[in-house]
């Protein structure tokens, strides 16, 4: 189906991680909700698909040679209107080629905001191990390097009993439950998506690392806002 044709495409092109874009195919394949995001290549196009999703949107560089968007200044949020998108285009693109060169751009994808302002930043990953093959990871994600200290990891295939383990394992599960002035995470839809994953994981053996970083979780559901999929 589409999540096997994706993967043998990047192959054929000799390539080894997928595109935030790609990655975001790949997970919706598997029904893991992901913000909509489609790529411009150019300013005006930039500006229509902006119109097109519906304001606000987030525009990202897309480039294979750019891992985290953010150290190159290669994400702008909040953007409220087409002629700031188009702009946000053309900046994004001078900017990027100043921090890094040498980057190959294929343009700036446009994407919907995740309604975040109740939502907690999660982290649900795959790694292979030497020993044990892939291990799912879960915990607090976002761009904080402090956070990174918080993983919680189990070996798939997961059930929903080591799925809810895994959640109530990471640090930031604690954060999960009602806060003053914050609904409870809904933890059903982000159980959900560490099964979905796991699925994935089982079904696609060539799956080396895949990141979401983050899943932005509140009290409606859980959406992927940024995700990279790395093969062998
Ligand atoms: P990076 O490659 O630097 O990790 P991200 O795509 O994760 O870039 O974006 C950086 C941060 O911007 C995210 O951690 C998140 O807080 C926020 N963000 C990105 N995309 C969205 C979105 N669609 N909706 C809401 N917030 C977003
Ligand atoms: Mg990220």
């Amino acid at each position: 189906e589409g999540a096997r044709l994706l993967i043998e495409s990047v192959l054929a092109e000799r390539r080894r991680s997928l595109t935030e874009l790609e990655s975001k195919a790949l997970l919706a394949a598997f029904h893991i909700p992901v913000t909509q995001t489609m790529l411009a290549r150019n300013p005006n196009e930039a500006m229509m698909i902006a119109t097109q999703l519906g304001f606000p949107v987030a525009l990202k560089i897309d480039s294979p040679d750019v891992v985290h968007k953010s150290d190159v200044q290669g994400v702008v949020l909040n953007i409220q209107n087409g002629a700031s998108a188009r702009d946000a285009y053309a900046e994004m693109i001078e900017r990027v080629r100043r921090l890094q060169p040498d980057a190959r751009i294929n343009g700036v994808t446009v994407q919907r905001m995740a309604r975040n302002r109740r939502g907690r930043e999660v982290y649900v990953g795959m790694v292979t191990d030497p020993a044990f093959g892939p291990v799912i990871v879960f915990g607090a994600g976002g761009t904080m390097i402090e956070l990174i200290a918080d993983r919680s990891m189990e070996l798939p295939p997961l059930n929903q009993f080591l799925a809810r383990r895994l959640i109530d394992r990471a640090r930031i599960a604690e954060s999960l439950a009602e806060l003053p002035g914050m609904p409870a995470a809904n933890l059903d839809a982000l159980e959900r998506v560490l099964l979905r994953v796991s699925e994935m994981v089982c079904e696609f053996p060539q799956l080396r690392e895949m990141d979401i970083n983050p899943l932005i979780v509140d009290e409606d559901g859980a959406v992927a806002v940024d995700a990279r999929v790395v093969l062998h």
